[in-house]
């Protein structure tokens, strides 16, 4: 398999981001229809929340406190996000500061910030109401009423996904480097912002009150996948995301639509590779205003909270053929995902005989631990499950 090594990726990064988003198709609306029906989503109902109250069983409950710390490298990751949390938000300053309020040069100016802050992907868009939670996990009510949302993009890297299965030791920390990186990028971002004397708060894994997926559809990030999770064409679904929301002008980005919906349609690789069972094999379905596949996130909570033999699961994203690296092959199959839409199925089986979504041991470079009663053991047994 081929190592993400590429110059014109490197030369371009502080201007424009890594990756050609600029040559993506943009539409008006996003490719999922999203309909006036969509209700305010309380934080409390998310998998996870469900987890901790022990609605989906004794197991993932009493794994819900463990599950990332219990892998020494999740561990350090979660100790470190707690200092993040500090910088979400606070006052902006008195005055503002003497720079043009040009929407365009601002935008420009604040991607550019975040490609300087190691960000991989950056987009803009307006902040709708129904994207802000309607109360946080404490049952506290969320009132945000800031214009606009900066959508922080931070990649999960390839290689170590080359290495893993996507359900192993890991995962986890494949997952936090993500959270983490972009947890700092819209820490900074969301003060400066403030220092420059515009409101702004950060929304990251140390605590979100937006919902994000929305936000990358309308941003230009990506398109809504039957997996439940949005995916971008360069890094497929190997990414965390952070917003930063705020009353700075902004100029918004459009959606974009690289023949993701079609393609989903006929490969079905992450519904069958998932343990869960929580990623749907048949069509599209309405869900709270979004016409899109039915995902059960209570499953998928359940396995990553109480997966033996790793550290929570990243499989979907692992197997999903449009985690790829650059290159003018993969680029050659982007391409006609675009515009031959009748190749797709032949593209999936291509996909399955090249052994892609395979574990490649050349790339594994961590070791295999797990913490009981305060001491790191070699877990009894590694590689895929059945749940
Ligand atoms: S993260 Fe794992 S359990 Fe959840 S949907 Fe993906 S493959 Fe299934
Ligand atoms: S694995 Fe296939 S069906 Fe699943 S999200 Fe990726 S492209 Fe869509």
């Amino acid at each position: 398999m081929e190592k993400t090594d590429n110059k014109e990726m490197k030369s371009r990064r502080n201007r424009t981001g890594p990756y050609p988003m600029e040559k993506l198709k943009r539409v008006d609306i996003p490719t999922t229809k999203i309909t006036d029906g969509v209700a305010r989503f309380d934080e409390r109902q998310h998998g996870f929340a469900r987890v901790m109250r022990g609605e989906l069983g004794a197991v993932p409950q009493k794994e819900m406190m463990r599950f990332i710390g219990k892998y020494p490298l999740g561990a350090a990751f979660t100790q470190a996000m707690a200092g993040l949390a500090g910088i979400k938000a606070g006052e902006p300053a008195r005055t503002k500061a003497p720079i043009p309020e040009d929407p365009v040069l601002l935008s420009q100016h604040i991607k550019q910030l975040g490609y300087f802050l190691r960000a991989d992907i950056m987009g803009i868009c307006r902040l709708p109401q129904y994207a802000v939670y309607s109360h946080d996990m404490m049952g506290r009510e969320i009132n945000l009423e800031h214009k606009n949302a900066i959508v922080i993009v931070v990649d999960q890297d390839y290689d170590t996904m080359l290495g893993s299965t996507g359900d192993d030791w890991i995962s986890g920390s494949q997952s936090f480097i993500g959270y983490s990186n972009a947890a700092l990028i819209s820490g900074i971002m969301a003060d400066y912002i403030r220092r420059l004397g515009y409101p702004a708060r950060a929304h990251n894994a140390t605590g979100y009150q937006v919902v994000v997926p929305p936000l990358l559809l309308l941003a230009g990030i990506g398109e809504m996948s039957r997996a439940g999770i949005v995916v971008n064409p360069f890094l497929g679904a190997r990414f965390k995301a952070a917003v930063v929301t705020t009353d700075l002008p902004l100029e918004p980005d459009k959606p974009v639509d690289f023949g993701l919906q079609k393609f989903c349609e006929k490969c079905l690789k992450c519904a069958v590779e998932c343990h869960s069972g929580a990623i749907a094999k048949g069509g599209k379905v309405m869900y709270n205003g979004y016409e899109t596949w039915h995902f059960d996130a209570g499953q998928c909570s359940k396995f990553r909270t109480s997966n033996p033999h790793g550290s929570s699961c990243g499989r979907c994203i692992k197997v999903c053929p449009w985690n790829k690296p650059p290159g003018w092959t993969h680029n050659t199959a982007r391409w006609m995902i675009k515009n031959t839409p009748f190749m797709d199925s032949f593209l999936v089986k291509m996909d399955n005989l090249r052994g892609y979504g395979k574990q490649d041991d050349l790339f594994k470079w961590w070791f295999d631990l797990e913490e009981i009663d305060g001491e790191l053991k070699v877990p009894q047994k590694k590689g895929s499950v059945s749940f």
